[in-house]
């Protein structure tokens, strides 16, 4: 359990520890705006997770970041993987991972997403489909489905940094608790029943370790009134990082310990699944200043990365640290703003040293939920990927063209 506080596998990797000459080479090699993933760290941080629950199974939320080159790193470290549909399903089989090790989870799927998962579950035998709506098991059994099958419950207790990020107490997501052991019990008639599931949402952190342990607590009870015995008891991901270089790391071994405490006595084996912990801070995205603007409140400092790039400040108001890189001088104020014609489209105020046209800014824990969450608003090209592992670098994606952002559009045939 030394992992968790080794010197060479820190709890968390600071912006600050980012080697200035490695992200001003890559910047002049692979331009800008650019998402820099490294490899070793996300292996570090999967070592740290599965040291600190040794007796569960660690899979990977792949929404955070669904790069090749990270499932194929995670599912070599022995992860298995949470999908939230039938394209990150497909994604994970194509980077290797065995059905056992692979759960879809499917929200209010569209049917194409169902047709797809019954499929891979015949190529994979092993697939596990988690449901969250008893209309969804009767979607499945038309498709001739009866594999194995896990329910998602919504144990009515949040936790979260924002309110779009909570799920637990939203009924969008998971059967309510008290109907759970019944449709389990009706539902091992025609499927392989292996486990339950919950994720209260996202940013557990000591301070919301209450909730944690309530959502626990009430998944140990229910899958120990269950008959039939259940092989897993999924208790989610959401596993806070530290946004701000002055919030602490998260305490990981607090965590192992409510949780193992609050889930009680149970034969089923604990499944975590964290996303954004995995692959946070193994991630930097990369912008170049273009535009450096007095204006009477603020200097606003124009880059070419916006909500386009990164959405998270816009959409959830987190806060991404920014620091100029290898820039020494006066810390001036500054705001800093992308090149979307949309007022939402800042990265909000940073102090930044002597801002000036031509600098590079690194913005931090920018590998979840960063390009996965990109899009072409404002016609602007996606960014490019690089993967670092140790001395290598590779393009995970290649940077997209104008030619990709209307690669879809067709000329109007009018019939
Ligand atoms: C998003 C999600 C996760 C991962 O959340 P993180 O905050 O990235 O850890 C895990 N499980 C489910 C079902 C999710 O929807």
């Amino acid at each position: 359990m030394s992992a968790t506080v080794s010197a060479d596998n820190p709890p968390v990797r600071r912006l600050s520890d980012w080697s200035d000459a490695r992200l001003d080479d890559l910047a002049d090699e692979y331009d800008t705006p650019l998402y820099v993933i490294d490899l070793e760290r996300v292996r570090e941080n999967y070592a740290r997770l599965a040291a600190a629950f040794p007796d569960a199974d660690v899979h990977f939320a792949a929404k955070a970041n669904t790069s090749r080159a990270v499932l194929e790193t995670l599912e070599a470290e022995g992860a298995s993987i949470e999908c939230a549909s039938a394209g990150e399903t497909e994604r994970a089989f194509a980077a290797g991972f065995e059905g056992e090790r692979v759960h879809y989870t499917a929200v209010n799927p569209p049917g194409i997403d169902l047709d797809r998962a019954v499929e891979l579950a015949a190529d994979h035998p092993g697939l596990t489909v988690t449901v969250g709506a008893a209309d969804t098991i009767d979607r499945l059994a038309e498709r001739g489905y009866d594999g194995r099958l896990c329910l998602r419950v919504n144990p009515g207790v949040g936790a979260g940094h924002h309110e779009k990020v909570r799920t637990g107490a939203d009924a969008k997501f998971g059967v309510p608790y008290d109907r759970a052991a019944s449709l389990l019990e009706s539902a091992a008639d025609d499927f392989d029943v292996v486990g339950i599931h919950a994720h209260a949402g996202s940013g557990i952190s000591g301070d919301d370790l209450g909730n944690h342990r309530e959502l626990v607590s009430r998944m140990g009870e229910l899958a120990r009134t269950i008959d039939p015995d259940l092989e897993f008891v999924d208790v989610g991901g959401g596993f806070g990082v530290p946004y701000h270089p002055d919030d602490p790391p998260l305490d990981l071994e607090s965590v192992a310990d409510a949780t193992r405490d609050a889930l009680g006595d149970l034969d089923a084996t604990l499944v975590v699944e964290p996303g954004r912990y995995l692959v946070a801070d193994a991630g930097v995205l990369l912008t170049r200043v273009n535009t450096v603007k007095e204006a009477p409140e603020t200097t606003v400092v124009g880059v070419d990365a916006g909500m386009t790039a990164l959405v998270r400040p816009a959409l959830y108001d987190s806060y991404h640290h920014i620091r100029s890189v290898g820039a020494d001088g006066q810390a001036v104020e500054t705001t800093v703003a992308g090149p979307i014609c949309e007022s939402s489209d800042t990265f909000g105020t940073h102090l930044l040293a002597d801002p000036t046209r031509g600098d590079l800014l690194a913005v931090g824990n920018a590998g979840a939920y960063g390009y996965e969450m990109a899009s072409q608003y404002n016609s602007r090209p996606r960014p490019a990927v690089v993967v670092v592992d140790g001395d290598r670098t590779g393009v995970a994606h290649r940077r997209e063209t104008h030619a990709d952002v209307i690669a879809t559009e067709t000329e109007v045939t009018w019939e």
